[in-house]
């Protein structure tokens, strides 16, 4: 037989022994948040197009060369999210989130989608794990936020994730660093790429996160930001970096770190896996993020972390991950009465919040077994029509083969529950 087709290029199935992973990935980056007192957040996996060119901005890579853009069937043009933040300010304004209160913190597990090259942690669909939080300017807010994603990876045991900072400061302190750029790249006008020589009218910064060989060794000797920074900017930054060493957090500061989209403002931030030799994910602020979206001025920060790049970096350490929930009893049966009934105590015990199963493809009664102990079954029953007449059956502990009769009628759950904690005791 052969597959009508594959999955597609950048795109990865996440199957049963994996997913769990995941699940338990996703379970310690949001219990952190609700700690922190952020709450989840859905939006659509497709926007407006002019959300996006709006918000992350016309002459960033993402927008120039890796968004899925097209057109429904409606003529609008719709773009699948190639990240998080602009739809969560969008459904912030369209809900009227900021009604509840200052600051406003939501969190969302998601995919993403960029056409870029594929390869290593970076994949055409991915999966991210954010925050975002409005209305706070204070730099405490900065420090809760980069605290947060720290503890999260000391909890999943990520031991080597490392916090670059930098601040790009504010539109003011932003238009004699653009000069400046400017008058730097302009002298070096024909080695620039194309792309970088209509940046350089439009969006010299953009130049910087260029990723051609030729723009980036220029770029290293580009004038740096954090010598341009207004006096409020430089304030704001060195008061996140005092509250970052309040809360023990160690970080590098890394003045050539701009991030790649436009709305940053002031601190930016990632955080390296020192093994895997690149970013599990970043962030910073963007005051002026939702003004530009419609919004009153209001400022705003959040992060978005690359949960494939952290599974990655989980694997390459050979993190343990817990179990998957595993069958604690099934119930074979001989006969379709006898099915009847182990469907219906199979019922029970779900309803008791026991996981259970039974035979679903008419095998005989050795097939099954074997299927049992396939699934490692804790414990299994055999149903037949002596049992449906004794209204009683043997309930075998498969690793000690000790077995105790059980009701399999009125009492059945209590029955096994007591057998069950017994047999467990005796094991211990
Ligand atoms: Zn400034
Ligand atoms: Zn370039």
């Amino acid at each position: 037989m052969e597959l009508i087709t594959k999955a597609p290029k950048g795109t990865v199935d996440i199957v049963p022994g994996v997913s769990e992973k995941w699940q338990a990935m996703e379970a310690v980056f949001q219990s952190e948040a609700e700690l922190n007192g952020f709450r989840e957040i859905r939006t659509p996996v497709f926007e407006h197009t002019e959300l996006f060119l709006r918000s992350v901005g016309d002459t960033t890579d993402v927008v120039e060369k890796q968004m899925y853009t097209f057109e429904d069937k409606g003529g609008r043009s719709v773009t699948l999210r190639p990240e998080g933040t602009a739809g969560a300010v969008r459904a912030m304004l369209e809900n009227g989130l900021y009604n509840a209160g200052y600051p406003v913190k939501l969190y969302y597990t998601t995919s993403c989608y960029r056409y870029e090259k594929p390869q290593a942690g970076r994949l055409r669909e991915l999966h991210q794990f954010g925050v975002e939080m409005f209305g706070a300017a204070e730099p405490a807010a900065d420090a809760q936020v980069i605290a947060m994603a720290l503890s999260a990876f000391r909890r999943l045991g990520l031991e080597d994730v490392g916090l670059q900072l930098n601040s790009i400061g504010c539109p003011q302190c932003r238009k004699e660093y653009h000069k400046a750029l400017k008058e730097y790249f302009t002298a070096r006008k024909d080695q620039l790429c194309e792309t970088c020589l209509s940046r350089l009218e439009r969006n010299p910064m953009r130049i910087l996160d260029c990723k051609s060989p030729v723009c980036s060794e220029i770029a290293k000797g580009a004038p740096k930001i954090t010598d341009y920074l207004c006096e409020d900017c430089r304030a704001h930054f060195k008061q996140v970096q005092g509250y970052l060493t309040e809360l023990g957090v160690e970080y590098e500061l890394d003045p050539g770190l701009v991030r790649g989209l436009d709305y940053y403002t002031r601190t930016v931030f990632e955080f390296p896996s020192k093994s895997l030799g690149f970013a599990l994910g970043g962030g910073g602020r963007y005051d002026g993020l939702v003004e530009e979206m419609g919004g009153k001025p209001t400022p705003g920060l959040g992060f978005g972390l690359g949960l494939d790049r952290i599974l990655m970096a989980l694997e390459a350490q050979k993190a343990e991950f817990p179990e998957p929930t595993r069958c604690e009893v099934y119930i074979a049966s001989m006969g379709e009465a006898a099915l009847k009934k182990a469907l219906a105590l199979t019922d029970a015990l779900h309803k008791c919040g026991v996981p259970a199963d039974c035979d679903l493809c008419a095998r005989g009664l050795k097939a099954q077994m074997k299927y049992a102990d396939k699934i490692c079954a804790r414990y299994t029953m055999v149903l037949g029509d002596n049992e449906l007449q004794a209204g009683k059956a043997d309930l075998k502990h498969m690793k000690t083969g000790q077995t105790k009769k059980i009701s399999i009628g009125e009492g059945f759950v209590d029955d096994y529950l007591t057998a069950s904690t017994a047999q467990e005791d005796l094991s211990f």
